[in-house]
């Protein structure tokens, strides 16, 4: 199974990811979190996308693309694979589909996370993760444990997330009539608790 999981900012993509790789035993490739490995590993990738991403900004189509199409040649995504954070451009989808064509494979479903705006920037500023275990709480939702070594992201700050709720409004909700006119689109409500989102959103890859 080969999904795409897109939502803006803080809507759940990166805990909905987890749960859905787990179901189906597919891993998850999530873009912003091979970023972030590059920039705490100090690559010159790493650290030119650094810049881009504290500012809220996207990060050139042709290097994400190519993280993703050297990552899916492993031998864990022969089952399939989850991407998160990815397309986020209609260059990308493009992109993908060509990549997928060359393997002779092809996407299976586009899960929308829909959460309305309002509540995306709390969901962000509150939001904190693990650094030992990756693991995302949300100080008021979902509190971490008491052990819990709580990292809050540069780019989750408020003006931040408004740039990036931008950047989603304008530029990768764009790729919701374009994988809507493939046949492959399907929208969850992303508001609810997790259970209910996650019951949503295996409901929609099971149907
Ligand atoms: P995320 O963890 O998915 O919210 O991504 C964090 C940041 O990484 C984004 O705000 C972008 O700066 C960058 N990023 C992640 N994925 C992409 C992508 N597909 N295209 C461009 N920039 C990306």
């Amino acid at each position: 199974m080969i999904v795409v999981l897109i939502g803006p900012p803080a809507s759940g993509k990166g805990t909905q990811a987890g749960a859905i790789c787990q179901r189906f035993g597919i891993p998850q490739i999530s873009t912003g979190d091979m970023l972030r490995a590059a920039k705490a590993a100090g690559t010159p990738l790493g650290l030119a996308a650094a810049r881009v991403m504290d500012l809220g900004q996207l990060v050139p189509d042709e290097v994400v693309i190519g993280l993703v199409d050297e990552r899916i040649k492993h031998v864990d995504c022969q089952p399939g694979f989850l991407l998160d954070g990815f397309p986020r451009t209609v260059p990308q989808a493009e992109a993908l589909e060509r990549v997928l064509v060359r393997a002779g494979r092809k996407l299976d479903a586009v899960v929308q996370l829909d959460v309305p705006r309002a509540l995306l920037v709390e969901r962000a500023i509150l939001r904190r993760t693990d650094k030992r275990t990756g693991k995302i709480y949300h100080l008021k939702y979902n509190p971490p444990p008491a052990d819990a070594v709580l990292e809050h992201r540069a780019d989750d700050q408020e003006a931040q997330v408004n740039k990036r709720l931008d950047a989603y409004e304008d530029i990768t909700s764009a790729l919701l009539p374009f994988y809507q006119g493939r046949g492959l689109l399907r929208r969850v409500e992303g508001v609810g608790s997790l259970d209910e989102v996650r019951a949503r959103v295996v409901a929609a890859l099971d149907a």
